[in-house]
């Protein structure tokens, strides 16, 4: 079966060749639950054929001039910017996305591109004042070979953020997608051949977790480690890491909350307060998931939350509702096992699944009055369930919003501007949005996690200090 007439899906990319899998993992379509076509499922073996790949072209790629990097990156997001369309329509075949959410997605990989190529000729050293006869400069380069291993959720966005500052910064890198999710990384590579990116520059070894993905993590000829993905794996990718003693940026999961006081503006706060929960099937690590709402308003959020929700509609990704089937029958089984462990809690209100399509679907669902230890208000659920949780005071909010082992993202809603100041600061997590939510967005913003949401920076300017290191010169002329 034949899942794209583009490029072979069953062939990997290494060091700048096709090359066949031997053995093939299935496409699922989320949507239908059918197999769809295969996928090349690569082992350790094309790890270490790939690695070797990137250690040959990383020492030519570091000294290609910082603009001619820009410029080839810049070219990639065009070709990119010009088959979003077959981009999307892949991408919702293959995670269920509906298909405007995909194409947002596909945007932003070009985005990413274009913001990497733009930012790869302008990182550089400092000179530091230092004894007398001394010039004394620091040099900023890549690591060398990068690994990156990445979910299933947002694939474009993810190898763009994560990718576009590594390649920009002069690393070779070796990309694992998620099991459920290579096509757009497969056709990534497609975009970067086509780009002229050198042979070994980028390579993409789609494979199980267990295997590619640990061979990666693990393997002694990475120099740092980029994962995106849940807690549990990080945990994993770090130890491996750990034993060749190498960095590694974790963007695990979260359990965001958005913070919504009497003052606030609701007319402005409502679409972000449920938009932010039910996007990509609240599969979205910076979903929020908690609305955490002054007694004042609680019954008008909860009531106009509550309308917002039975007018969503869940279908199929070519269909481009609001909401899109799960990306598994297996994530599906845990958020309705989550929902079984709710059953005491008020259900406000459900969407409505609106296809006899035999997909991975779940009615978006609102919980109310749900008390902050409540294990749907601790734990990370990964699908489209809120829960909103009330407050007397501006210390309970902090205490509450700050009351689980993640930290992201937070937003707030207040017309209060001392208040707004105070909040930024007092939230443990990432980033925080005053009067607006943006789950995920904005290449230019540095994101990334506080406790067992990660560690490090993706995004923005600061990627680029997180894919390189700094060499200190110290020169003795007299
Ligand atoms: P996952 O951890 O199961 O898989 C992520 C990636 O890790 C996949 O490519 C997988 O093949 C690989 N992997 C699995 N086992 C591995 C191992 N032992 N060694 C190396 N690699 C391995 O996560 P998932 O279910 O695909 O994604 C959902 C999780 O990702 C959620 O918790 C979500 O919050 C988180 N996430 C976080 C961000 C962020 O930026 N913070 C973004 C998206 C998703």
């Amino acid at each position: 079966m034949k899942v794209t007439d583009w490029f072979d899906p069953t062939e990997m990319w290494i060091g700048g060749r096709w090359v066949r899998a031997t053995t093939t993992l299935p496409v699922e379509d989320p949507s239908t639950g059918e197999t769809v076509g295969a996928i090349a499922k690569g082992g350790a073996a094309e790890i270490d054929a790939a690695v070797a790949a990137a250690t040959a072209a990383a020492p030519g790629w570091a000294r290609t001039p910082a603009a001619e990097r820009g410029r080839l990156l810049s070219r990639l997001g065009r070709l990119v910017e010009a088959r979003v369309d077959d981009l999307a329509a892949l991408e919702a075949m293959d995670v269920g996305k509906p298909l405007a959410q995909a194409r947002a997605d596909a945007v932003a990989l070009a985005r990413y591109c274009e913001f990497y190529g733009g930012a790869a000729d302008k990182v550089h050293g400092q000179t530091i004042p230092y004894l007398d006869g001394y010039t004394v400069y620091t040099l900023r380069q890549p690591h060398g070979v990068t690994g990156h291993i990445v979910p299933w959720n947002y694939p474009m966005q993810i190898i763009g953020r994560s990718v576009g500052a590594a390649l920009a910064m002069g690393n070779a890198c070796v990309l694992k997608p998620a099991e459920e999710a290579c096509l757009t990384a497969l056709a990534f590579a497609r975009l970067a051949e086509e780009a002229g990116l050198p042979p070994g520059v980028l390579n993409v070894v789609p494979g199980l977790g267990a295997e590619a993905g640990a061979a990666l993590a693990g393997h002694p000829g990475v120099h740092h480690v980029s994962f995106t993905g849940s807690v549990a794996t990080g945990e994993a990718v770090q130890a491996a890491a750990a034993r060749n003693v190498v960095p590694v940026t974790l963007e695990l999961g979260g359990k965001s909350p958005q913070v919504v006081f009497d003052d606030a503006d609701l007319d402005a706060a409502l679409p972000f307060l449920v938009r932010a929960g039910i996007q990509n099937a609240g599969q979205t690590c910076s979903a929020a998931s908690r609305i955490v709402v002054q007694r004042g308003v609680l019954d008008e959020v909860t009531d106009r939350m509550a309308h917002a929700y039975r007018a969503l509609r869940v279908g199929r990704a070519v269909d481009d509702l609001d909401v899109g089937p799960l990306i598994s029958a297996r994530q599906k089984g845990i958020v309705e096992g989550f929902l079984a462990r709710g059953a005491d809690l008020e259900i406000a209100a459900r969407g409505e699944v609106v296809t006899d399509a035999p997909g991975h679907y779940v009615a978006p669902t609102l919980l109310a009055g749900v008390a902050p230890g409540h294990v749907l208000a601790r734990d990370e659920i990964f699908g489209p369930v809120q829960a909103i949780i009330p407050f007397e005071d501006e210390a309970e909010a902090v205490a509450v919003a700050n009351g689980t082992d993640y930290g992201l993202v937070a937003g707030v809603w207040t017309r209060d501007g001392a208040r707004q100041m105070r909040m930024a600061r007092d939230l443990r997590c990432g980033q925080v949005f005053v009067n607006n939510y943006g789950a995920g967005g904005g290449v230019e913003l540095p994101f990334g996690g506080m406790g067992k949401s990660g560690h490090g920076r993706e995004k923005g300017f600061e990627a680029l200090y997180g894919f390189s290191t700094v060499k200190t010169v110290a020169a003795l002329h007299g």
